[in-house]
């Protein structure tokens, strides 16, 4: 809801403090252009990297391929570093590049819409209303954790939390704790937490696949190499690029797809010896399906005397313990719930053109252009938005490509002295019939899984199909002709330099 007292007033309001909206404040500060402004909901930066501290939480993919380009970090402790130093390097950048004094903290963006007589945004924050000529989304696809939909859930009686938003201060010592959910998160905080707790059970509802991840710690000699000579670090890095792309290149077919879930299994029977345990452990869908979890010591760590794996359904939780469906009262002290996140909140707020929320339009299928406009909600970029999820390498890859692209937009708008552009609706089309196209068949729409990476109709608005230089290659030019532009109400005709300058100074 508006509150009564005037909006105030920016250029550009970028939604969110994480990896994306920060990258896009140092890209805009860099390129020279000002009046923004960053809103961020909690009270410091850092998103993701900021909400999620389970003990072991840690990046999926190398740290050297994990960072922005422009702000590489000789210091990573690790091939795969941990969340307080990745949280500590977004904190760094941020600082280095002066651009926290845009953030506004405690401005949670709860609704908003474009006025097309003024050809701006008026977003509705806690903290009162902003207006502004464009928006930039840096929301976070998986920024909102979600509880399982358990009946009892809420009736339960000892402690409980999310594996996002970790309560530090209960010791689990000698707990009896029971965990749902095996995805990623929960593969990180398991082989932590078991050896401290008295009894774990897990609940898994769908095994995943699991691959190497040959952590090591990095030398000081590799260190000292990456400062004194950079290119170091960037050779390592396009090694990295590439063996992450080669992940992209096995999962495109089903036959390259059996020779990774072979490595997969071979290395189940090495970790696993119980048949039975491993049995529970093996998927029945095709690798890369489910998000593919990068581990070397979640299988080990359920093989542990004190640590049950079971697959039977919870059927409902009771205030001290976990039901499954054959009717076993699993009493438990703490419940974990490893169980996910909201995808993609990236617009629910905003009513574009026709007053309609982005959240309502896409409440089936999440289609955009590019990953990054929507036709209906002018000035309005989503960083990290649909199709730009990545199954095998660093997201950072595509939010920069995205970023890059926003800055092309904008100088063009600048360039031409108009004010405003909306993405052809027929463009859009077509770009989300090949992007159809592309994915029908494959791992990801026909691998036979459960997972966040589907729509209720069975297609998927998470994924970029295809290799990461075919997204950077999608977007390294802005294409005018894929857009109207215009200033407010003209967005209709094709171009008019008739103008508010209201993206310079
Ligand atoms: P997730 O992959 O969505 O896994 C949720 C787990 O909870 C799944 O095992 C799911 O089972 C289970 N679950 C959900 N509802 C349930 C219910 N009602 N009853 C029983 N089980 C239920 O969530 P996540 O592990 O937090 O990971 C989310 C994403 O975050 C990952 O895919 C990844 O992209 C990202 N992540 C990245 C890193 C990193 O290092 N970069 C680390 C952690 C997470 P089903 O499989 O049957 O649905």
């Amino acid at each position: 809801m508006g509150s009564s007292r005037t909006p105030r007033q920016v250029r550009i309001a970028i939604i969110g403090a994480g990896f994306s909206g920060l990258g896009m404040a140092i890209r805009l500060q860099q390129a020279g252009i000002g009046g923004f402004e960053i809103l961020e909901r909690a009270d410091d930066i850092g998103g993701t990297w900021r909400d999620n501290s389970y003990p072991g939480c840690a990046v999926d993919v190398q740290s050297h391929l994990y960072s922005f380009s422009f702000a590489p970090n000789p210091e990573w402790s690790h091939t795969y570093s941990p969340q307080a130093e990745i949280w500590d390097y977004i904190k760094r950048i941020a600082a280095e590049h002066d651009v926290l004094r845009h953030v506004r903290f405690g401005h949670e963006v709860t609704g908003g819409e474009w006025d097309e007589t003024t050809g701006r945004w008026l977003l509705h924050t806690t903290a009162g209303d902003v207006e502004a000529q464009f928006v930039i989304s840096g929301m976070g696809p998986l920024s909102n954790p979600v509880p399982p939909d358990i009946p009892g859930l809420d009736t339960f009686a000892g402690h409980s939390f999310h594996s996002a938003r970790w309560d530090h201060d209960h010791d689990l010592t000698g707990e009896r704790v029971a965990v749902i959910g095996t995805g990623s998160s929960a593969a990180q905080f398991v082989p932590e937490i078991a050896p401290e707790v008295g009894r774990l059970l897990v609940f898994q509802r769908t095994p995943g696949w699991t691959f190497p991840r040959n952590n090591r710690r990095i030398t000081a000699v590799e260190h000292a190499a990456y400062r004194r000579f950079p290119v170091l670090q960037r050779l390592a890095r396009t090694r990295q690029y590439l063996y992450r792309e080669t992940i992209a290149f096995l999962l495109q077919s089903p036959k390259r797809v059996g020779v990774i879930e072979g490595i997969s299994r071979r290395r189940l029977r090495k970790q696993v010896a119980d048949p039975e345990l491993r049995a529970k452990l093996t998927p029945d869908y095709a690798m890369g399906c489910k998000r593919i979890i990068v581990t070397d010591d979640f299988h080990p760590a359920l093989t542990r005397p004190n640590v049950s794996v079971i697959t039977e359904a919870i059927s409902e939780i009771r205030p001290h313990a976990v039901v499954t469906a054959d009717g076993t009262e699993h009493q438990v002290d703490t419940l974990i719930l490893g169980t996910g996140f909201q995808v993609m909140p990236v617009a629910d707020p905003l009513r574009g053109r026709d007053g309609v929320p982005l959240a309502q339009r896409w409440s089936t299928r999440r289609e955009a252009y590019l990953g990054t406009t929507v036709a209906g909600y002018p000035n309005y970029f989503m960083l990290v938005g649909p199709n730009t999820a990545t199954g095998h390498t660093s997201v950072l890859l595509y939010l920069e490509a995205q970023i890059d692209y926003v800055l092309q937009a904008l100088h063009h708008l600048d360039r031409t002295g108009t004010s405003a552009l909306d993405v052809r609706p027929d463009v859009q089309d077509a770009f989300n019939r090949d992007l159809a196209e592309r994915l029908a068949g494959t791992v990801w729409t026909a691998g036979g899984c459960r997972s966040w990476y589907l729509d209720s109709d069975g297609g998927t608005s998470a994924l970029w199909p295809g290799y990461t230089w075919q997204f950077q290659k999608a977007l390294r030019h802005f294409e005018p002709a894929d857009y109207r532009f215009g200033t407010t109400s003209d967005l209709d005709s094709v171009h008019t330099t008739r103008d508010l300058d209201l993206v310079k100074g």
